[in-house]
This record gives C-alpha cells, sequence and structure tokens, in this order.
C-alpha cells in the first residue's frame, strides 16, 4: 500500500514539474520525491529520459524552497500588482526569477504575469519583509517603471495563507470578455488613500444632495459576507459579469457622474475604472487604493471613526477572509445561523463553496453535509487516520486525501483533510462557479436527506476539529 501511495504522488508531483504551472513544494517534500525518483529511474530507464533526467533540471525546476526555515506562525499575508506592458518573450525569464528569489525568501503564494503587468497575492516571513522591500526597490521597480502600489499588507494573520510558490503566465491578468482595442488601461482612475475615500463617502450626501454612486467590482459570494454601506452589489460570478454589471449601471447617468468602486485590493478597480473612463467616456472614477484590504487596515487605527466597510474582507487565500466588523453578514448553509466562515466541502468530487459555521463543520466533517460527502469522508477519517501527511497527497485504498491549511493557528494537527474516491463523482454538475444554494438548497434544506434516509445527524463533537 504505501509503495502504491508513493508512486501515486510521484505522479502527481510530475504533473506539477512538467506543467506550465512551476511550484515550489516544501523541501521536505522535494527531497522525499528526489530520494524516490531514482528508486524509480533505476527500475524504469523510460522515466529517467523525461522530467528527472538530471539533478540539474530538478534543481533548476525546484529551487531550494526556505519555506521549512521559517515559522510558519510569522507569515503577513500581502498583495501588489501593477499594469504595466511587458514583451511576451520576457515573461519566462521573469517567471523563472520570481520563483528563484522568491523561493530563497521562503515566500509562498500565487503570482500571475502577463503582458498587461503583474498580479501577486503571496505570505512573506516577518523576518524577510525588509529584503521584499530591498527586492522590490531594487528589481521590481525599475522593471515596472516605479512603485507596484505599496506592499499591501492585509489586517489577519493566521499562519502561512499558502501551501506553496506558484508563478503563472496568462493571457490578461483579470480576464474582462472584451477586446483589448476597446479601451484603455492608460486612462487610470483616480486612487484616494483610505483616509480620502472615507471622507469622500462620508460627506457625499451632504455635498450634492443624493447618494453616491458605489459599485462593488466583487463576485456575489465576496459580497454575501462583507460590503461597504450603501453599494450596489451586482450578481456576478466573474470579473466579466462585473464589468457588463458596471456597464449596466453606469449607461445612462450623466458623464461629469463620479462613480465609486471598490475591490479586494484595487487591481479590478483600476481595469474597470480605466474601461469606464476610456471606453464610457466618465470623467472621474474613484476607487480606494490598496482596496478593501488597505481600508481595512487604515479604519482599524482609527479611534473616532465608524467603519464604511462592514463584515469580513473575502480573500483568495486559506485564511478565506479577513474580518473589519462584527458583523456576520451570511448565512450557515447547513443550520441558517449567521455566519461568515466559507469552506470548501471536504469530499474533494463535491467541493462546493459554503458558508458553514464552526459547530456545523465539527460535526458534518467539513463537508457540505449531504450523505454521500459526509459518509466518504467519515469512513476516510474513521479506518485511515494514521495516514495524514501534513505535507502532501495520500492515497489510502483509492482514496485520495490531502491535507489543507484551514483558517487561523494553523498546525499539523488542524490541517483540513480533503478526501476523493477514485471514480466517484459528485451527482451535482460542478464547475467552480456551481452556487451550494442550488445544490443543497435554501439554508437547512439538506439536513432532511438524513430524516429521508432514516439516519440520524452525527453527534456534534465538543471540540472543534478545525481549532
Ligand atoms: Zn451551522
Ligand atoms: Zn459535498
Amino acid at each position: 500500500m504505501f509503495r502504491r501511495l508513493f508512486s501515486q504522488q510521484s505522479t502527481l508531483l510530475r504533473k506539477t514539474i512538467t506543467s506550465k504551472t512551476l511550484t515550489i513544494i516544501p523541501k521536505t517534500l522535494a527531497q522525499s520525491v528526489l530520494q524516490h525518483s531514482m528508486q524509480v529511474t533505476s527500475e524504469n530507464p523510460t522515466i529517467l529520459s523525461s522530467a528527472f533526467s538530471t539533478t540539474s533540471i530538478l534543481e533548476r525546476n525546484f529551487p531550494v524552497s526556505k519555506i521549512e526555515n521559517y515559522d510558519s506562525s510569522t507569515y503577513k499575508t500581502l498583495a501588489f500588482y501593477k499594469f504595466y506592458p511587458l514583451k511576451k518573450p520576457e515573461l519566462e525569464a521573469l517567471k523563472e526569477k520570481l520563483l528563484t528569489d522568491f523561493g530563497e525568501l521562503g515566500i509562498v503564494g500565487r503570482i500571475y504575469i502577463s503582458t498587461e503587468g503583474i498580479n501577486a497575492q503571496i505570505a512573506c516571513p516577518e523576518e524577510c519583509l525588509s529584503k521584499l522591500q530591498a527586492y522590490h526597490d531594487e528589481y521590481l521597480k525599475p522593471m515596472f517603471d516605479g512603485n507596484l502600489m505599496d506592499l499591501n499588507i492585509g489586517t489577519e494573520h493566521g499562519k502561512r495563507s499558502f501551501r506553496a510558490l506558484h508563478v503563472r503566465i496568462r493571457k490578461q491578468l483579470i480576464a474582462d470578455g472584451l477586446d483589448p482595442n476597446t479601451y484603455d488601461l492608460n486612462n487610470v482612475p483616480s486612487h484616494l488613500s483610505p483616509a480620502e475615500w472615507h471622507e469622500k463617502l462620508t460627506t457625499y450626501e451632504e455635498r450634492h444632495g443624493k447618494k453616491p454612486v458605489l459599485i462593488d467590482m466583487r463576485n456575489h459570494y465576496e459580497s454575501n459576507i462583507g460590503f461597504f454601506d450603501g453599494a450596489i452589489c451586482p450578481d456576478a460570478d466573474t470579473y466579466k459579469d462585473s464589468i457588463t454589471a458596471m456597464n449596466e449601471i453606469c449607461d445612462n447617468l450623466p458623464r461629469d457622474q463620479e462613480i465609486f468602486m471598490y475591490c479586494t485590493g484595487g487591481i479590478r478597480c483600476t481595469k474597470a475604472g480605466a474601461i469606464l473612463q476610456s471606453a464610457s467616456g466618465f470623467d472621474t472614477v474613484h476607487l480606494v487604493e490598496g482596496g478593501i484590504t488597505a481600508y481595512g487596515r487604515w479604519i482599524s487605527e482609527q479611534k473616532d471613526k465608524g467603519s464604511l466597510f462592514r463584515g469580513k474582507n473575502f480573500t483568495f487565500d486559506a485564511r478565506m477572509g479577513e474580518k473589519i466588523t462584527d458583523e456576520l453578514l451570511g448565512k450557515c448553509q447547513l443550520c441558517g445561523q449567521p455566519c461568515n466562515r466559507y469552506q470548501n466541502c471536504a469530499h474533494a468530487s463535491c467541493n462546493i463553496l459554503m458558508l458553514c459555521c464552526p459547530s456545523c463543520a465539527s460535526q458534518f466533517l467539513n463537508t457540505c453535509a449531504r450523505l454521500q460527502c459526509y459518509d466518504t469522508v467519515h469512513e476516510f477519517m474513521n479506518f485511515t487516520k494514521e495516514h495524514y501527511h501534513p505535507a502532501g497527497p495520500v492515497l489510502v485504498d483509492g482514496v485520495r486525501a490531502f491535507t489543507k491549511q484551514g483558517e487561523k493557528n494553523m498546525d499539523a494537527s488542524s490541517h483540513r483533510v480533503v478526501i476523493g474516491k477514485k471514480g466517484v463523482s459528485c451527482d451535482h454538475e460542478h464547475t467552480r462557479r456551481t452556487r451550494a444554494i442550488e445544490v443543497l438548497g435554501e439554508p437547512g434544506n439538506v439536513l432532511k436527506e438524513w430524516a429521508k434516509a432514516g439516519r440520524e445527524l452525527p453527534v456534534r463533537p465538543t471540540t472543534d476539529i478545525n481549532a
């Protein structure tokens, strides 16, 4: 069984190496792959000639990651982006360089580069922040002809919020569904500091006798748990949908009407604002520089001001959001209680994104509580507990399981386990954008399945399995 487990792991990682995406994986795992690949190569010469042919290739593909050298609790999550024209042939070299240099600093996260520029969400060990700043000043700043905004640091930090470092080359930094010749990214919208943004929005009605036009440029699941007071939050599944909604909202407005818009870190509004100004002829589009993240950080330092943003700022990392105010604006999909905690169903072939309170998460083992998902995960947890491995996937009797970092205070014992059974797929049509409510119905509905099947609900554990 162990052997099967290992060969599966190798196949998975070989895919990682040969795919367009280069991944830096934790050093311990990289070493085990290296050792194992050598065993494999002696048995199977065809593999020798492929991905693992020489050590030098391995070294090139896996710049030695320093991740294990840093205390994961000191990691800070941060983001930066810049629209700046890069030449296509430069992208491959930039990718290699970022993988090597950021890998050296123990940085993990997700970086997209394209001929439009760069967009990065990363986590950096606290002790390397000054080195990252120096790297930015010496290398990135000249290359991108100016600051990549400030290094926008989030407000809440758990342990490392990403597992590895990915650098991906993309056609566009964010897909807008438009012909790039119809708008001009150099027509940059007005970037307000969080203080200016707060001031302008707070006094707008007094100054103009009407409410400001304020648009949330994020997807529905993001605005579901947090938004600026008075914002129009389109029911968007994608950025493309947000752009369509933005155009519909603004279509009949006079072109001298100021438009306010926001997103997580600012990149989506920088593009959307440029589109609105250059393609639709609006005079002024305001955005908050650094997005909700920067506003959240600023407002937390203000003693005398109330937050205009309510609830939680959804983030695309293991934290799945950072709290700005205490309000719980969503509902748990399972029990219907107020909730702002997202999770993906732990049954990998389901994986549906849903709001789920900590208590229901513990009771239903981080699944969506449908019998198929619960039973698969429950069975695995009962019989194969000893196979949990914090560093990577394991395969036990056809069940693939990999641990996934949870929210805050993550350590090996609290890693979430994600499970998929080969050949078993979910009975609902599932895409990345399938909504929990379409599959599970209104909050609470899914629990009726249990009664129908004559099953008792699992006992609520006294301790939170994610704690
Ligand atoms: Zn609940
Ligand atoms: Zn499920």
